[in-house]
């Protein structure tokens, strides 16, 4: 599992993660960055993007690519039997 993060209020705009990896990232009205199917939720700086997929896929690319490093990208072993299998 992999979970990408996206410090939205970071994003300058460059379009950089859309071209790379227009599969999850699409650029919004507010000429920010968005990522596809995120759940965004308001934090104290701004708005965090967040969402569980299989593989990262590339993620990657859009994680390197970004020149703010507001793009997340954390891949999470889920070890069968503890209780962060379930989540
Ligand atoms: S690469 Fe980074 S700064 Fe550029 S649009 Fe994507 S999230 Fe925003």
């Amino acid at each position: 599992m992999a979970k990408i993060i996206h410090e939205h209020w970071k994003c300058i705009g460059c379009g950089a993660c859309a071209g790379v990896c227009a599969k999850y990232w699409e650029m919004g009205d507010d000429n920010k960055s968005k990522l596809k199917g995120a759940d965004y939720k308001d934090v104290g700086e701004g708005k965090l993007g967040e969402l569980t997929i299989e593989n990262p896929g590339c993620n990657k690319d859009a994680e390197s690519a970004c020149p703010v490093q507001c793009i997340h990208v954390k891949e999470e072993k889920t070890k069968e039997g503890t209780p962060e299998a379930n989540k």
